[in-house]
């Protein structure tokens, strides 16, 4: 837990994030980005944009976090959207069944089973109370959606979105009429969820708000493998674990396909757009696992959770399912609309298959990857090796000493990249203070104004990783900066 305890450290002590509502004491699973936090945040956005919804041609929504209740009956969040709850007869102590069950018996105890059948398994395995010993009340589905009224007669019920993906099935036939679309096509969404967590922990890894980008392709099933766009991936390899494997190996994309590992060239395509977009933010030590039957939703037909490998085990960032029609199924016979379009002349409704991706979760992983503790000489420097695209600030502006004209020259530098780049001046305590500051938030590169910059306008630059420094003119920098931060 060495670098989950640092990071969460240098979280706080920096401000990436900390608690929301912190002097309350505010409930848990709420936190608040601080400036640093909001920046890598936004980056990690602009490159989900670029990388997937621009590359690929998406079309993205912005929809609303309030949906009436009625969207969720449709979607079946109401009566599937539960975790199995049990309380203390003594202490009052709340649990999920599941996760209890499981630590005591070793092995998966799935969340789908019945009331019954946990009451059952918890007599069985004399189950108490970790806390204090005392005997569980017969077991509760407990409903994980925030749901309210509005208006003033509060009588239509609502709910806080649970994931973002309803207001895509919801919009998709408007967008797909208004932009003339032609099947397949993808739609695309960044932004809150909402979910009441039992147990919300381990910081941005299981909150009760978070941030989700969802993409959502909708095709012709008969057709998803007429899908030229295939052709651009087909040699390129995805890290693989089938079910039944231990270990994650690579596979091509034109392989998953001929084994059918998945079922069209439509899923092969956009896992490997997600990978490929993993790849450029800089995350290492990445696979796709091919869910079971036992664990795979009812509706999914082609299921695999993105993960990546960290000290605290693996840990999901991305669930891909290939859902079929249950969502514009269930809409159309929710809402009574005519959710079918046309299909080279045929009337279909549209399979979708979804790439729902954890926002804060990748983020919080992207940091656990690149924090170190390293020796430098007889000291020691904690270091955050964030990509410089991903680095919230990507060069810092010294003076080498606060007099002789050298603040002065300093902060002219800092004028000329500060139209370019995310930059910050600091002159203050000693250069290697300074350096040590930069680290441990990532800043990749560090420019050094001193004496001989005022006779011939080079400066100094250091180099996060290697700690490296070389001397370039003042003319050069914003060209030989754009190159390393930019790409
Ligand atoms: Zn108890």
């Amino acid at each position: 837990m060495e670098k989950y305890d640092e990071l969460i450290d240098l979280a706080l002590r920096r401000g990436f994030f900390f608690p929301a509502a912190e002097i309350y004491n505010g409930p848990a699973g709420f936190w608040d980005y601080g400036p640093l936090g909001v920046t890598l945040k936004n980056k990690f956005i602009q490159l989900w944009r670029e990388h997937l919804v621009k590359r690929d041609g998406m079309l993205e929504i912005d929809g609303a976090q309030i949906l009436p209740q009625t969207v969720f009956a449709a979607s079946g969040h109401l009566e599937h959207f539960v975790d199995p709850l049990i309380e203390c007869s003594k202490c009052g102590t709340f649990y999920r069944a599941d996760k209890l069950l499981s630590e005591k018996l070793g092995r998966d105890i799935p969340e789908s089973l019945s009331c019954e059948e946990f009451d059952k398994l918890i007599g069985q395995a004399k189950l108490v109370c970790p806390r204090c010993k005392g005997k569980f009340k017969p077991t509760k589905k407990f409903n994980m959606m925030f749901s309210f009224s509005v208006g003033p007669r509060a009588d239509e019920i609502v709910g806080l979105r649970p994931e973002t993906c309803q207001s895509i099935f919801l919009d998709f036939p408007r967008l797909f009429r208004i932009c003339r679309a032609k099947l397949p096509i993808a739609l695309a969404q960044i932004g809150k969820a909402f979910r009441n967590e039992i147990s919300p922990r381990q910081a941005l890894l299981r909150q009760r708000e978070f941030t989700q980008a969802e993409i959502e392709v909708f095709f012709n099933p008969e057709r998803a493998n007429e899908f030229e766009k295939f052709d651009q991936v087909a040699d390129y390899e995805l890290v693989m674990q089938l079910e039944g494997q231990s270990k994650p190996k690579k596979i091509k994309c034109a392989d998953l396909v001929k084994k059918k590992i998945v079922s069209s060239k439509l899923i092969a395509y956009y896992l490997a757009l997600l990978q490929q977009f993993y790849e450029k933010v800089g995350l290492c030590d990445f696979r796709f696992r091919q869910l079971g039957k036992d664990e795979k939703a009812f509706y999914a037909i082609d299921a695999f959770d993105f993960e990546v490998k960290t000290e605290i085990g693996w840990i999901e960032l991305v669930a891909c399912n290939y859902r079929g029609d249950h969502d514009l199924g269930g809409h159309q016979a929710g809402s009574k609309k005519n959710l079918t379009v046309l299909d080279e002349g045929k009337k279909v409704l549209p399979h979708i298959f979804e790439l729902s991706m954890g926002v804060d979760r990748s983020i919080f992983c992207l940091l656990l990857q690149a924090i170190a503790l390293e020796k430098v000489g007889k000291e020691e420097r904690l270091v955050l090796r964030l990509p410089p695209r991903l680095a919230p600030i990507s060069v810092a502006i010294y003076p080498l000493l606060n007099k002789d004209g050298l603040p002065e020259k300093a902060m002219e530098v800092y004028g000329q990249l500060k139209g370019w780049f995310d930059v910050i001046y600091d002159s203050s305590g000693s250069i290697g203070k300074r350096y040590r500051r930069a680290d441990e938030i990532g800043i990749p590169f560090c420019v050094t104004i001193d004496h001989q910059t005022l006779k011939d306008n080079t400066v100094t630059i250091r180099d996060r990783d290697s700690m490296k420094q070389e001397r370039i003119k003042i003319a050069e920098l914003v060209n030989w900066l754009g190159k390393k931060v930019c790409g």
